[in-house]
């Protein structure tokens, strides 16, 4: 069978949410099953055999694909949410955007000390979201293994930001 072109799945929205943002929308991938399951094997076969106890991603794309992988990978998943909207006892990390803050928490026993957390998240733009995920995780001692995604946008350069954790992506632009 012939490889599964992914770039194929995703469409370019300009100008969406704001004017000049070339938004790279997921939704084809998703509603096809052959490409969504290609994204997962490939995703799962990263990760196979690296030691990963769970994975976590921030709401809501993130969440796509963490859920599935997971359970491919036979681990669990931890949401991280906007303030508010966990319903258990929470860690929070506040974090920096270009204007402002924002919040993001988890469950206190979500994720414990010293277990290996791989994180997910559809796309790395800036690096902003993903490292605030690893922060969190890094406060409650345990450790990030890997920041996964399914697209990189490379000259926005959010690897560097997210570094020295490592950042795999199966699609750059
Ligand atoms: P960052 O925090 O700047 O790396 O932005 C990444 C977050 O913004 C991810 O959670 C994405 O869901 C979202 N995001 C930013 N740009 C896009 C896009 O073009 N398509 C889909 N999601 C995007």
């Amino acid at each position: 069978m012939n490889a599964i072109q992914l770039e194929a799945y995703i469409r370019d929205i300009p100008n969406f949410p704001k004017e000049g943002i070339l938004f790279k929308d997921i939704t084809p991938l998703l509603a096809d099953p052959q490409a969504f399951g290609a994204v997962i094997d490939q995703m799962a076969a990263q990760y196979e055999g690296k030691g990963i106890d769970v994975i976590v991603a921030a709401e809501a794309r993130g969440f796509i694909f963490a859920a599935p992988l997971a359970l491919k990978l036979g681990v669990g998943f931890v949401p991280v949410r906007k303030p508010g909207k966990l319903p258990f006892d929470t860690h929070s990390f506040e974090y920096e955007l270009e204007y402002g803050t924002d919040t993001l928490e988890i469950h206190i026993d979500g994720v414990s000390a010293g277990q290996n957390v791989l994180l997910v998240d559809d796309l790395l733009a800036t690096g902003g979201t993903i490292k605030a995920c690893a922060n969190l995780v890094e406060k409650i001692g345990a450790t990030v293994a890997g920041c996964c995604f399914l697209i990189e946008l490379g000259f926005l350069d959010g690897a560097a930001k997210v570094a020295p954790h490592e950042c795999f992506s199966l699609i750059k632009y």
